[in-house]
């Protein structure tokens, strides 16, 4: 690793890591964009993930518990990289995550649940439409897997859907404050597996920048805010975040 990159980042104290979907494609999870991607592979995905067409189709809601109830994060575990970011949470180090994943993967590893914030919500609670009742999305898809291929909500008869953002739905707002001022707070920000191509998630590199930050990307592919890194690494997301937290630790 790089000797200018290892002696900015050494003894760093407070660390925010942005982290999208690259993080999670060693655990089995497809990505998005990529050549392998789900948006790459099934267009007409995007449709079934866009919240007008969820709330006024029967037939997008079939699709998107149908493609649910098969999704790879069910049977996935932390990476490696997931487990050095949790690992290097404490020791003289506060890592807090702010991630575009709705996987979970984070907190599978270790890190606190209130360390990690979830800017495209969660795929592990459903939450009624109608009344707001939350639901573990588990007992929705075994509904789901019984024949009830577009579940209502057994309280109120309203539309299910996953506690994640779809199209066309904006972010929660109080989540995105706390994640800019997570951004601006920290001394190094470090955005892992995003293609940064997502406003306005990708903007929190801006405030971090803006605040003084360093800014460290790893991705495979150029993102649009690699100008603004300080160092930009192109490696293997698993080896790589751990012998990058192995330098902040100074170790
Ligand atoms: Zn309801």
């Amino acid at each position: 690793m790089d000797a200018h990159l290892i002696d900015r980042i050494r003894g760093a104290r407070r660390v925010a890591v942005l982290t999208g979907a690259g993080i999670s494609t060693a655990s089995g999870i497809p990505d998005y964009r990529g050549p392998e991607g789900v948006w790459t592979r099934t267009p007409s995905a995007m449709n079934a993930f866009t919240l007008k067409n969820f709330r006024a189709d029967p037939g997008v809601r079939r699709e998107f518990w149908r493609t649910y109830a098969g999704h790879a994060a069910w049977r996935a575990e932390p990476n490696a990289a997931h487990r050095a970011l949790a690992d290097l949470d404490g020791a003289g180090v506060a890592v807090r995550v702010l991630t575009q994943n709705v996987d979970g993967l984070h907190q599978r590893a270790g890190l606190a649940a209130r360390k990690v914030l979830e800017l495209h919500g969660t795929m592990h609670t459903t939450r009624c439409t109608g009344c707001r009742q939350r639901f573990p999305t588990p007992e929705v898809l075994a509904r789901v897997q019984a024949g009830d291929d577009d579940p209502a909500c057994e309280r109120c008869g309203g539309i299910l859907k996953l506690d994640v953002v779809l199209f066309g739905q904006t972010l929660d707002g109080e989540v995105l404050g706390h994640a800019r001022n997570i951004a601006a707070a920290s001394g190094l920000f470090v955005a892992i597996g995003s293609s940064l191509q997502v406003e306005p998630a990708a903007s929190l590199c801006s405030v971090a920048v803006q605040a003084g930050a360093t800014l460290v990307i790893v991705n495979r592919d150029p993102t649009p805010y690699d100008d603004d890194a300080d160092f930009v690494l192109r490696q293997d997301i698993e080896a790589v975040v751990p012998q990058l937290c192995a330098a902040i630790r100074g170790s």
